[in-house]
C-alpha cells in the first residue's frame, strides 16, 4: 500500500510527500478510510504507530473537501473575534499537543487551513494572539482549552471533528472531569452530529465508558 491508494485530495497527498512519508503505517492504512467514510472510531494504537497522521490526514482532507472559509482574522483596529474551529484534538501534555500541532502544520501547508495549539504555562497572551489570527483546528490540553472558552476566545459550536488522543493517559492524569465538561457541557454539537475519534494505548473499563458516551455506532480498531 502506498499513500496513492489512500483517497486523499491532491494538496494533502502532496504535503504527505513533502513530509517524506512514503507508505502508510498499519493504523494509517486502516483508520484513514474509516474516518474519510465519516465513521466514529475507537483505535488502540501506541505512540510511534503513526496515529497522529492517521487522524490528522483524513480530518484535514474532509475539512478541505468541504470547503473551508478563511477564519475570522482580527484586524488590530477592530474588536477581537471569538474563534469557532471545525476540529478539536485533545491531548494530555504540552509535548504531545506540540507534536500534533507541528504535524498538522505540515499537512495543512498551502491549504489555507490554520491549526493552533493551546497548552498550560505562562504563554496565555501569546496563544491568544495566535488565536486572533484565526484557526480551523485546535490542538489543546484540556485545562488550557477550558480557560480559553471561559475567556470567550474559543467557542465549540461548530465542531465537526473531535479527537481524544492518548485517552488513557488523559484519564491517568485526572482530566476526565475537564474532558466531560468540554464534550458534554460546552456548546459542542452532540454525539452523532460530530465525528468523534478516540485513540488509546489500552482499553480499560473507564475508556470503554468514555467511548460509549462520546462515540456513536463506532468502529473498533486494534493494531
Ligand atoms: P506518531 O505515532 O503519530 O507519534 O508518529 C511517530 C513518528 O513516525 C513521527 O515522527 C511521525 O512523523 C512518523 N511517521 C508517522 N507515519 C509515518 C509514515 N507513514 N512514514 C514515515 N514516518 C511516519
Amino acid at each position: 500500500t502506498s499513500f496513492d491508494d489512500v483517497q486523499l485530495t491532491e494538496i494533502i497527498r502532496n504535503n504527505v510527500m513533502l513530509a517524506r512519508y512514503d507508505k502508510p503505517t498499519p493504523v494509517q492504512k486502516y483508520a484513514i478510510p474509516i474516518i474519510i467514510n465519516g465513521r466514529d472510531l475507537m483505535a488502540c494504537a501506541q505512540t510511534g504507530s503513526g496515529k497522529t497522521a492517521a487522524f490528522l490526514l483524513p480530518i484535514l482532507n474532509q475539512m478541505y473537501e468541504h470547503g473551508i472559509t478563511p477564519p475570522p482574522q482580527n484586524n488590530r483596529q477592530y474588536s477581537r473575534r471569538k474563534q469557532y474551529p471545525l476540529g478539536l484534538v485533545l491531548a494530555p501534555t504540552r509535548e504531545l499537543a506540540t507534536q500534533i500541532f507541528e504535524e498538522a502544520k505540515k499537512f495543512a501547508y498551502r491549504s489555507r487551513m490554520r491549526p493552533a495549539v493551546l497548552y498550560g504555562g505562562n504563554n496565555t497572551s501569546e496563544q491568544m494572539r495566535e488565536l486572533d489570527r484565526g484557526c480551523h483546528l485546535i490542538v489543546a490540553t484540556p485545562g488550557r482549552l477550558e480557560d480559553m472558552i471561559t475567556r470567550g476566545k474559543v467557542g465549540l459550536d461548530n465542531i465537526r471533528f473531535l479527537v481524544l488522543d492518548e485517552a488513557d493517559r488523559m484519564l491517568d492524569m485526572g482530566f476526565e472531569p475537564q474532558i466531560r465538561r468540554i464534550v458534554e457541557q460546552s456548546n459542542m454539537p452532540p454525539t452523532g452530529q460530530r465525528q468523534t475519534l478516540m485513540f488509546s494505548a489500552t482499553f480499560p473499563k473507564q475508556i470503554q465508558e468514555l467511548a460509549s458516551d462520546f462515540l456513536s455506532n463506532y468502529i473498533f480498531l486494534a493494531v
